[in-house]
C-alpha cells in the first residue's frame, strides 16, 4: 500500500524514519485514526481538530494546516483505491541530532500517514455483544493528549484478550473511565450515561457523535462527574465506542451478563443511526 512519509507518497515498505526519532525514542509524538466510509472521511474535520489540540498540548509545530492535511489525505486514500480504510497519522517532534531527554524546541516534525482496511465487523459482537474486563488504570494524567504513549493500553487490552475479553475499561479510584481503545457508555435506570471528560479520558470523536444523536433522538442522557464501578456493575446496558468500533455492545463485564446478556434496545437505536449517518 502507499504511505506518506515528510511530503513525499512511497511504498508502505519503505517508509522509514531515524532510530533517533522522538517519536520513537520517547514517544514524543501523537497520532490519530480516521474512519474512511466508501472514501471519504467520517469525522474528518473533529480528528484533524483534535490533532491541532494534540500537537499544542506537547508544543510541537503544526506541520501544516486543516487544509493542507485534508489534502494529503484525500491524495493518501485515492493512492490506495478508496473504500473503506482506517487512516493512521502520526506526527512527531522531529530527530535531533543525539539522545537528550531534553527537547530541541526547533525540530522539523515527522509526518506518517497509511491506511489499513476496515474490515466489517464481525457478526458476532453485533448479535451478541462483546465482553469487557475491568482493570485499575496505570496510565498518566494526560490521557486528552492523543499520544503514541500507550504501553498501559496496549497490556491493559493484551491481558483483557487473555481473559477473552475484547476490551479493558479502565478505573481509577472507583470510578469508570475508557476503555483501552475506546469511551464507554452505559444506559442506567433508564438513562444513558457516560462519563464527563477530565484530563483522564480521551475526548472520542464517537463519543461526541453517539451524544449528538442522542439529544437530536430525545433519548435521555447525562455525562455524571463520576460513573462508579458499582453502577456500572448494574447497568442494563454498556458499550464502548470508537471510530474503529463505532459502537459495540458490551454484553458481559468481568464475566457477569450485562442486563438480560443481549444487546439492548438503546443500542440497537443509536447504532442504526450512526449506521444511517456513516451510510450517507
Ligand atoms: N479512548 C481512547 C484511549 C482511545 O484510544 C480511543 C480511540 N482513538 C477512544 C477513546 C475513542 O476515540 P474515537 O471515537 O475518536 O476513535
Amino acid at each position: 500500500s502507499t504511505a506518506f512519509l515528510n511530503g513525499e507518497f512511497l511504498a508502505l515498505e519503505d517508509a522509514k524514519v531515524s532510530v533517533l526519532d522522538r517519536g520513537f525514542l520517547f514517544s514524543d509524538s501523537v497520532y490519530e485514526v480516521i474512519p474512511y466510509y466508501d472514501g471519504r472521511g467520517f469525522g474528518l474535520d473533529a480528528h484533524l481538530q483534535r490533532l491541532a489540540r494534540s500537537l499544542d498540548m506537547l508544543g510541537i509545530a503544526h506541520p501544516c494546516d486543516m487544509d493542507g492535511w485534508r489534502r494529503i489525505l484525500a491524495e493518501l486514500v485515492e493512492a490506495n483505491g478508496g473504500g473503506d480504510l482506517a487512516v493512521y497519522l502520526q506526527i512527531t517532534r522531529g530527530v535531533p541530532e543525539r539522545r537528550d531527554h531534553r527537547i530541541t524546541h526547533d525540530l522539523t516534525p515527522t509526518v506518517v500517514a497509511f491506511c489499513q482496511d476496515r474490515p466489517p465487523h464481525d457478526p458476532a459482537a453485533l448479535t451478541d455483544g462483546i465482553a469487557a474486563v475491568t482493570q485499575e488504570d496505570t496510565r498518566w494524567h494526560y490521557c486528552t493528549i492523543k499520544s503514541t504513549s500507550l504501553l498501559a493500553n496496549v497490556l491493559a487490552a493484551d491481558a483483557a484478550r487473555a481473559q477473552g475479553a475484547n476490551e479493558a475499561i479502565m478505573v481509577r479510584d472507583g470510578a469508570v473511565l475508557e476503555g483501552t481503545s475506546s469511551n464507554v457508555f452505559a444506559v442506567i435506570d433508564g438513562q444513558l450515561v457516560t462519563p464527563a471528560l477530565r484530563d483522564t479520558i480521551l475526548p472520542g470523536i464517537t463519543r461526541g457523535v453517539v451524544l449528538d444523536l442522542a439529544a437530536r433522538d430525545g433519548v435521555d442522557h447525562a455525562e455524571p462527574e463520576t460513573l462508579t464501578l458499582d453502577a456500572l456493575r448494574g447497568a442494563s446496558e454498556i458499550w464502548v465506542t470508537s471510530s474503529i468500533r463505532e459502537i459495540f455492545p458490551v454484553t458481559r463485564l468481568d464475566g457477569a451478563p450485562v442486563g438480560d446478556g443481549k444487546p439492548g434496545p438503546v443500542w440497537t437505536q443509536m447504532q442504526e443511526r450512526l449506521q444511517a449517518m456513516t451510510d450517507e
